[in-house]
């Protein structure tokens, strides 16, 4: 059934789409938590770097006679520690140089500094090469009695910053694969839920067909001794004939419910037989003109076929008869007294055939127009009820043309007339 098949898509669809928030959540929290580590590792070791500088600095300033030993700056420093010393009127005056590919870089950093001091900061930089360059820096000022010192201490941490984004790719990557599974198993899983469900289904489908199948039967008998005593001269009493007549009438509405109910119940279990032959589509919609004219005509309405021609197609004769009944039918039901109906041949290309039943009735509210094909809907359930519908004759239509491939739409205005348009194939093949 396709219903099951959809359910199980869609099951499977939201599992996996519910998989993959939660993993992009996961991803983003491990991404940022690995980032923070990261930042607050290296920033704790450039704060620890300015610190010593700058104390090494105040000690030479205090100590101006005392030969400046290098090492003493950067007894901390690894090959990708930088510093520069600024004085008040932007005089470079000691540094440990960065790398001569990012030094520019670097200097135009601090030429355009607005950072607060003792923060650390992360800039960005691709060369012409489209190199990327990441270093983390921060400033530190250096205050003895009357000179202020601006020292900026620096880190080039590309190398760390690509493993981290090599690391959230693999992430990706894994994250992908482990979506691809967990839709796998959420397919597989959605499947499984559905079996008993489908049995349960199935089951009810095959007591549908079973229950009006069986109730024939009694019908049948109750509608014969209905008809026995009927023609029994000595029932006179006037009273028990129209009780025998509402017995009638009503044992004939639930005959017709129970065979439109198993017509379904058949359709259903894919046990509706068919039986495709060459037919002349204009004679059946004539045959169904002359059948439907004396009921058209107690009401008033005038009944007519319209671009009749010779029309031959495949399909089952029955079927289509029944089809194109349902529609004038409801066509009669749904047209008040004096209207008219037209069963129309429409124009179309050699490998299709196309009728419409067109009123000018009642019309279907735009709302509706979708659910009329659904089973037991009646937009108006006193008027069908009173017309003797039962909701189930547009869904009946509707199996009809999915055995022959067809097409089936309608097209109403409220109040002024509905107009049913049925497509069917003109060699069809089965
Ligand atoms: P019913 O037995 O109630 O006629 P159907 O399945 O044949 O059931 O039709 C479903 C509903 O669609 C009807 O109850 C009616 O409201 C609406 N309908 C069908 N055909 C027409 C029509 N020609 N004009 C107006 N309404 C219609």
């Amino acid at each position: 059934m396709e219903i099951f098949g959809r359910s199980r898509r869609r099951l499977a669809f939201a599992y996996a789409l519910i998989m993959c928030i939660f993993l992009a959540v996961i991803i983003f929290v491990v991404h940022v938590a690995m980032n923070w580590s990261m930042f607050s590792e290296q920033a704790q070791e450039l704060s620890d770097a300015a610190n010593g500088v700058a104390e090494v600095q105040v000690m030479y300033l205090q100590n101006p006679t005392e030969t400046v030993d290098e090492n003493r700056y950067y007894k901390s420093a690894n090959d990708r520690l930088f510093f520069y010393i600024f004085t008040e009127d932007k005089q470079l005056i000691r540094f440990e140089r960065a790398s001569f590919r990012i030094e520019q870089f670097i200097l135009d950093v601090i030429e355009s500094w607005n950072i607060p001091e003792g923060k650390v900061e992360v800039f960005r930089h691709s060369n012409e090469t489209g190199r990327l360059t990441t270093v983390m820096m921060t400033s530190k000022k250096i205050i003895n009695d009357n000179t202020v010192q601006t020292l900026y201490v620096g880190k080039d941490v590309t190398a760390l910053y690509s493993g981290l984004q090599k690391a959230t790719y693999a992430q990706i990557f894994l994250g992908f694969i482990a979506l691809l599974i967990a839709s796998a198993i959420g397919y597989f899983m959605a499947g499984r839920t559905l079996v008993p469900i489908k049995e349960a289904y199935d089951k009810q489908k095959q007591f549908a067909a079973d229950a009006s199948h069986e109730l024939r039967t009694p019908l049948a008998v109750a509608m014969a001794s209905a008809e026995l005593l009927l023609a029994d001269p000595s029932i006179k009493d006037p009273f028990l004939r129209q009780v025998l007549e509402d017995l009638k009438s009503e044992v004939k509405k639930m005959t017709n419910l129970v065979s439109d109910l198993l017509m379904v119940a058949r359709s259903d279990n894919n046990a509706l037989k068919v039986k495709i032959q060459r037919i002349d589509l204009t004679e059946v919609l004539k045959q169904v003109i002359r059948t439907m004219s004396p009921i058209a005509e107690k009401k008033n309405i005038r009944l007519t076929g319209k671009n009749f021609r010779r029309m031959f197609i495949m399909a089952d004769e029955q079927r289509i008869k029944q089809l194109t009944i349902i529609l004038v039918d409801n066509a009669i039901k749904y047209t008040p007294e004096g209207g008219a109906i037209m069963v129309r041949l429409e124009d179309s290309d050699s490998a299709h055939a196309i009728f419409s039943v067109i009123d000018n009735g009642v019309g279907i509210a735009p709302e509706n127009l979708d659910k009329v094909f659904e089973r037991f809907y009646r937009v108006d359930k006193a008027r069908s009820r009173e017309m003797g519908g039962n909701g189930l004759g547009l869904s009946i239509a509707n199996e009809i043309i999915k055995i022959h491939d067809g097409k089936i739409s309608v097209e109403s205005k409220f109040g002024e007339g509905t107009k049913f348009t049925v497509e069917l194939k003109v060699n069809l093949t089965k």
